[in-house]
């Protein structure tokens, strides 16, 4: 293991903070920047599931069939705007290479693996930080309209068994309410997996490892970050406020990395998943688990004591401006799913996820600087992944064993 090392982490998400702290456990000195401060990303306002029985990549063989759909479909649950369409090309291009049988098998092992660290490492993370407080186990339930959707999921089911992942089949309405009252009876079918958690709140929860981390002497300053220069035995970080020297530098700005990654030379093929939600306020619903309505690109969970409606995946980059009829039409969606819904006095939102073409994240160093980190591109499941990424990365850093092989997560594989 080397030296304890002067480490600035770029980022103040929840896959920064998540770094910065295990970082900070294990002895390094740790400065995190970030231009809006903790949790003002994709980790503000995500529909706090840590999902870790999604291991199916977004890029499912045939998915390419599907595509001019979505361009007919502005307000699709997928969707990519007109004016975006030429700009994603080379992305859709990697995206269509990653549904390939082949690749896909590949994507979906590598997903797993990291799922069942992740999994490990969140309860160590709850357990160091003292977290329990802020976590719901309740489980989710899964929900198809009628038979022909269920048995059209039925391989991934499969595909779950096959990789340990726990779950129960329910095939009526009545079965389907014992979990969870007061939903229409036109969902017949669902799959509840027991072992998918949730946090309170995923503001609250980032915010709750970035007070461990302060706690423990680390720090976090507002500044936007434009530069990163690698030295022979340091690297420099320019931003707003100056330029600092570190030995290490952690990029983990959510779907922004790519763009401090080129500055080092550095060609990552990062686009993001725009999501929308709306979050309603308490005693909107009596919610007792996470319901994911796959089929119609949505997710309702519980958030705090009010009940959070979202889901979506427009394809529109980092500056388009929002289009909150996204929020209302999953809203009204909602609304008609749970007739017991009150669907009034909700806030929209809408967040960046930071999407590779395989769905899995970016973790290791620079290909053009070795002291340089990445951990971006977690796509739908960055809050999942946190403590997961966080444990790989401290080893990178340490040079000491990685938890789990790292060669499917590494910047080159494009
Ligand atoms: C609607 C929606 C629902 C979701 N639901 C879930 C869920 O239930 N479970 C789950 O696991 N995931 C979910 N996700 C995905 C999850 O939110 C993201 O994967 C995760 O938040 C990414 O975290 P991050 O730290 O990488 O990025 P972010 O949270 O976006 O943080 C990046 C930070 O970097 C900062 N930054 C960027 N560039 C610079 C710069 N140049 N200088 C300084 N600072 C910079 C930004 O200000 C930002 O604070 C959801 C996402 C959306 C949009």
């Amino acid at each position: 293991m080397s030296a304890p090392s002067d480490i600035i982490v770029i980022g103040a998400g929840i896959i920064g903070i998540s770094t910065a702290l295990e970082l900070t456990r294990a002895g390094h000195r740790v400065r995190v920047f970030d231009r809006d401060g903790i949790a003002m990303g994709a980790s503000l306002g995500n529909a706090g599931a840590f999902a870790f029985t999604d291991i199916v990549p977004l890029a499912t063989p045939g998915i390419m069939r599907k595509a001019p759909k979505w361009l007919l479909d502005p307000l699709g649950p997928l969707s990519i705007p007109p004016r975006y369409a030429l700009k994603i090309a080379p992305w859709m291009l990697r995206f269509w290479r990653a549904s390939w049988q082949d690749r896909y098998a590949h994507s979906v092992k590598a997903q797993s693996t990291l799922m069942d660290l992740a999994r490990s490492a969140l309860e160590r993370q709850i357990k160091a930080t003292d977290g329990e407080d802020l976590i719901k186990r309740q489980g989710q339930l899964q929900l198809f309209e009628g038979e022909t959707e269920f048995r059209a999921s039925l391989p991934g089911w499969d595909l779950r068994r096959d990789h340990g992942i726990r779950f129960d089949l329910l095939q009526s309405p009545e079965a389907i309410a014992e979990i969870q009252p007061g939903i229409d009876a036109r969902f017949t079918h669902a799959g509840f997996t027991p072992d998918w958690i949730n946090t309170v709140d995923p503001k609250t929860w980032t915010e709750h490892l970035a007070q461990a981390f302060l706690a423990l002497g680390g720090t976090i300053e507002r500044s936007d970050v434009q530069a990163i220069t690698p030295h022979e035995n340091h690297i420099c970080v320019s931003h707003s406020n100056g330029t600092e020297t570190a030995e290490k530098v952690i990029v983990a700005a959510g779907a922004w990395s790519h763009h401090l990654a080129k500055t080092l030379g550095d060609h990552i093929p990062l686009e993001t998943e725009r999501g929308y939600n709306t979050t309603l306020p308490a005693g909107a619903f009596d919610i007792r688990t996470h319901l994911t309505f796959g089929g119609h690109g949505f997710v309702v969970s519980g958030i705090n004591d009010g009940v959070r409606v979202g889901g979506a995946a427009e394809m529109g980059g980092l500056n388009l401006p929002p289009n909150y009829k996204r929020s209302d039409i999953l809203l009204q969606k909602a609304a008609s799913f749970l007739p017991g819904l009150n669907a009034k006095g909700g806030t929209q939102w809408m967040g960046f996820r930071p999407s590779t073409p395989d769905s899995l994240p970016v973790i290791g160093a620079s290909p053009h600087a070795a002291n340089v980190i990445y951990a971006f591109g977690h796509g739908h499941l960055g809050l999942t992944q946190s403590a997961a990424t966080a444990e790989i990365v401290t080893a990178l850093v340490q040079n000491t064993p990685s938890p789990i092989a790292t060669d499917a997560y590494r910047p080159e594989r494009f």
